[in-house]
């Protein structure tokens, strides 16, 4: 499942393609996304110059010259690649035509994704109530702390809650905790200022390495192939249930969380 950094690896691979263009044409499969695609809406940015591309969240957003945006969300399968020649492959559902000649496409096999398109101003509870990911200004100790601090919840639910911080997927919550030698288990009631700000500095230096890691496939983003860009960085106990932590040679644990996989080290994580 692409995560914040293989968003943001996705979100620089195309921008290059999509800054200062335009979209003229639009085909869409006909099979439902996420939230369906409303093609009665191609209007609001047919032909209207792309001004920005930002990530917010695991967003990526079109911004154009109208203030109308574009917002893709790649689900659990999805990728999004520019090609210079239309060689349609299976689970492409979107193709959009670019004015120098290219196209957006975008595909997804399980069709968790989503790709909408909103009038300017126009709300997008998905998107907006989302909260801030590691990399904001906004996101301090001090606040995550406020979130957190009468919390009955485990700090691993916390990290996967989107409203309190975003961007931090299963795989990255087991790693940040590892890395700040906290226990998954911790009630958000029990954590300090001190452990919130090796909770942030943890998920900023991995997420950054997976992006950085994610920089030598940015030209798959550009080629006829639908092989998504994704990448592997050396995770410590994620999927390692039974191997020796790199730490203390402990076995690494696997838990069960709100029916998600927890990896942990017994020994190095309280
Ligand atoms: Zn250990």
């Amino acid at each position: 499942m692409p995560e914040l950094p293989e968003v943001e690896t996705t979100k620089r691979g195309v921008e290059p393609y999509l800054l200062n263009n335009r979209i003229t044409k639009c085909w869409h499969s006909g099979l439902s996304l996420r939230v369906p695609f409303d093609s009665s809406k191609f209007n609001l940015i047919k032909n209207d110059l792309i001004t920005g591309i930002e990530r917010i969240a695991k967003y990526i957003v079109l911004n154009f010259k109208s203030k109308n945006r574009l917002v893709i969300h790649l689900g659990m399968t999805g990728n999004l690649r520019v090609s210079k020649f239309l060689k349609k492959v299976k689970h492409d559902h979107i193709v959009m035509n670019l004015e120098n000649g290219n196209y957006l496409i975008y595909n997804d096999p399980r069709r968790f994704g989503l790709v909408s398109i909103l009038a300017n101003e126009e709300e997008f509870a998905m998107l907006d109530n989302n909260a801030d990911d590691p990399f904001s200004a906004k996101m301090t100790p001090k606040l995550l702390l406020s979130k957190i601090k009468n919390k009955n919840t485990t700090i691993k639910a916390i990290l996967l809650n989107n409203k309190i911080i975003s961007g931090i997927g299963n795989i990255y919550a087991c790693e940040v905790l590892f890395r700040s030698g906290i226990s998954p288990f911790t009630l958000g009631k029990d954590i300090d200022l001190e452990k919130c700000k090796e909770i942030l500095k943890n998920a900023k230096k991995i997420l950054n390495s997976a992006i950085k890691s994610g920089g030598t496939t940015l030209k798959d983003y550009f080629n006829a192939e639908a092989k998504p860009g994704y990448f592997k960085i050396k995770l410590k106990v994620y999927d390692r249930e039974g191997e020796e932590c790199a730490a203390c040679k402990s076995l690494i644990a696997r838990s069960i969380q709100n029916n998600r996989s927890t990896f942990h080290c017994l020994n190095c994580q309280h």
